[in-house]
């Protein structure tokens, strides 16, 4: 719209500027000042990426030749892109006929009709907005920011381009060439503009605007202008980026991928050797100071791990298939391989994954594609066997997994949709997206996340919510007093076996209180969990315990609590009695989806640490079970002082006794 009378008024003005340099008199009209300063504008534009490009590379000789005449030189450098055909991407551009009717989604298609009327999605959980028929970039259509910032991502232009070669019809290119011109013209670098300029978003788009570039040069609609526009900002874009580094984050990932498929897409550029290198730079040092050698990530939120995997291997991968592998050493590829390791080991039997800090559990499955993907890669039949649920590879070695550096442990019954499985978190400081939850853990049996981290719920706009769901007590974890623990994780004990699984971990949560936590998975089938606190505190004692959503039978009496699902499997909860223990029921409330939440069972149980030598110690046992409910009951044997080396536990399932001990 926009576009083309934009540029048809350009050819006007070119016109205009011949007629007058061969001495041709004509008169003037309305409107020409005005013409004249777009022309100028355009000129200028064009003159400035030239200045960034390096003329002299092979294929740019036309380009070279037509410098002064600017739009000639662009029109020139608009056939030489199209033509170019020895930089490779993982969007193939000969590709797009095949691609006809098959590759789009229904939701990409209804994204792209929306975006057509500038309806557009910025933080996806909230409904699309419309931004204007005249696009206000700085739409705040809700409080929480991450609307606006997200907005800035343009997620949608990708839908556009999924669209454009689904269908063929020109009118997405044709509108996403006016949006992307609109975009660069009212956003430029500067304070004014800070809500679409946060590094992550640039580094995003570094990489994304690359895929547009596939999708959409080889349309009408692509015109000259718009290619200036277009490579000037990714221009501005990479210098930006040069400029931000966040060091120890996965921004610092996104900062340097969208660095990357700016500097390897567009060689042509002066500067893109230097922003190669500075890329692939910061990946190498990242992927050494970011990932644990246990192959985690260190912000300790597996979402944000897995969104790593794909940072790291993306830029790898681009720089493969434009022979410059050799500027990463082979130590890369195999801790990228490590980091896939993460998810096998703590993945849940449905292919979900642990909601600790800002993460989110996801859809049943959502790990097994990318696990599939990884068994190809890494030769992996352990990877294979758990993406096709056992129907495909070979079982993994092992049913325990401990992350000692990360302090990630799982432990379970076995692979298939029904097994038990529990992953315990006591780790470092992960930063803002970990919360203090040391001691914590998740439980799934049975194809039920009987009981879920209460996750995050939100981000920004809302902190009173956003610190409730950070909150020590608000986790399966120890407290002092309900205020928040600190992070000081140790391992004591890690001793799978073939009918016991022993963990041992300690936390010095509070300055004058460790909790020492010992988890016990027994005969495979159910947890006994003894808490130990330890030090010169006093005050109130608590462990909490909260279930998924659904109703709840609580037995004040006998200090348990069970979830109450009519068929399928249920877990119970029950502390062994003691003197001055008490239960409590606590608020619960669970989050599965970006400010969604849901309200479900929560409870602790509590003793008041009156003195500093007073022993504080709970016996706790976690039972997910079918059908029936087991008795089970556990004591120590001895009177072991709190914080003992040496432990002895008999245990009584449906009257049948077993005694088992460990030593730290
Ligand atoms: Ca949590």
């Amino acid at each position: 719209m926009v576009m083309s009378r934009s540029f048809s008024k350009c050819f006007c003005e070119s016109l205009f500027i011949l007629c007058l340099a061969s001495g041709l008199t004509r008169p003037v009209y309305a409107g020409e000042a005005e013409l004249n300063q777009n022309n100028i504008d355009n000129h200028h534009d064009i003159n400035k990426l030239l200045s960034c490009l390096n003329l002299n590379a092979p294929g740019l000789e036309k380009v070279k030749s037509s410098v002064d005449d600017p739009q000639l030189a662009a029109k020139e450098l608009l056939a030489y892109y199209r033509a170019r055909d020895f930089v490779k991407h993982p969007v193939d551009r000969q590709a797009k006929p095949e691609m006809l009717g098959k590759c789009a989604s229904m939701n990409d298609i209804s994204e792209a009709e929306n975006a057509m009327k500038h309806i557009f999605v910025g933080q996806p959980a909230y409904p699309p907005h419309f931004c204007g028929e005249d696009i206000n970039w700085n739409s705040r259509p809700v409080p929480d920011m991450e609307w606006v910032w997200q907005l800035n991502r343009m997620g949608f232009w990708q839908s556009m381009s999924l669209a454009y070669w689904h269908t063929n019809d020109e009118k997405y290119a044709k509108e996403w060439c006016f949006q992307f011109v609109d975009w660069t013209k009212k956003n430029p670098l500067d304070k004014e503009h800070d809500y679409a300029w946060r590094s992550i978003e640039a580094g995003i788009r570094g990489h994304s605007w690359t895929i547009l570039f596939q999708r959409f040069l080889d349309s009408p609609s692509f015109t000259p202008e718009v290619l200036v526009a277009f490579l000037n900002c990714c221009h501005e874009h990479a210098s930006y980026l040069m400029t931000k580094y966040s060091k120890g984050s996965n921004w610092g990932l996104m900062e340097a991928d969208g660095l990357a498929f700016i500097a390897i897409t567009f060689p042509e550029f002066q500067d893109s050797k230097k922003w190669r290198d500075e890329a692939i730079m910061r990946l190498n040092t990242e992927i050494n100071n970011q990932v644990y050698s246990d192959g985690h990530q260190r912000e300790l939120a597996i979402g944000y791990h897995s969104g790593c995997i794909g940072w790291f291997t993306r830029s790898f991968d681009l720089a493969k298939m434009n022979g410059q592998a050799n500027a990463f050493p082979e130590s890369y590829n195999k801790k990228i391989e490590k980091m896939c390791e993460v998810l096998m080991k703590l993945g849940f039997p449905d292919g979900t994954t642990p909601q600790f800090g800002d993460s989110w559990t996801g859809t049943p499955g959502h790990i097994w594609e990318s696990l599939r993907n990884w068994a190809q890669l890494y030769h992996r039949d352990d990877f294979l066997y758990v993406a096709t649920e056992g129907k495909e590879g070979k079982k993994p070695d092992a049913t325990a997994f401990a992350l000692e550096k990360s302090g990630f442990y799982s432990m379970r019954s076995g692979w298939d949709k029904n097994s038990i499985c529990l992953v315990l978190k006591c780790g470092p400081d992960g930063g803002g997206h970990c919360q203090p939850d040391n001691g914590t853990f998740e439980l799934y049996a049975g194809g039920r996340h009987l009981m879920p981290d209460a996750g995050s719920y939100i981000y920004s706009g809302d902190p009173k919510n956003r610190e409730w769901f950070r909150q020590t007590k608000v986790h399966q974890t120890l407290t002092l007093d309900g205020k928040n623990s600190t992070f000081s994780p140790k391992l004591l004990l890690w001793k799978p076996g073939t009918d016991l699984d022993i963990l041992v971990v300690e936390n010095k949560s509070y300055q004058n209180l460790t909790h020492r936590r010992a988890l016990l998975f027994v005969d495979k089938k159910f947890f006994v969990i003894i808490d130990e606190a330890m030090g010169d505190a006093t005050g109130p004692v608590d462990i909490h315990f909260q279930l998924g959503p659904g109703s709840v039978v609580s037995d004040y009496k006998n200090f348990s609590a069970c979830t109450n699902f009519h068929d399928g499997w249920n877990v119970l909860v029950q502390s062994m009695k003691q003197k001055g223990m008490n239960m409590k029921d606590e608020e619960g409330q669970v989050s599965f989806l970006y400010t969604k939440k849901e309200p479900r069972p929560a409870f602790s149980y509590g003793l008041q640490k009156n003195t500093k030598e007073q022993e504080t110690r709970f016996i706790t046992i976690v039972v997910p079970y079918n059908e029936s409910q087991p008795r089970i009951k556990v004591r120590l044997t001895g009177k072991p002082k709190i914080g003992s080396s040496h432990m002895e536990l008999k245990i009584v399932t449906n009257g049948i006794s077993k005694k088992i001990s460990y030593d730290l």
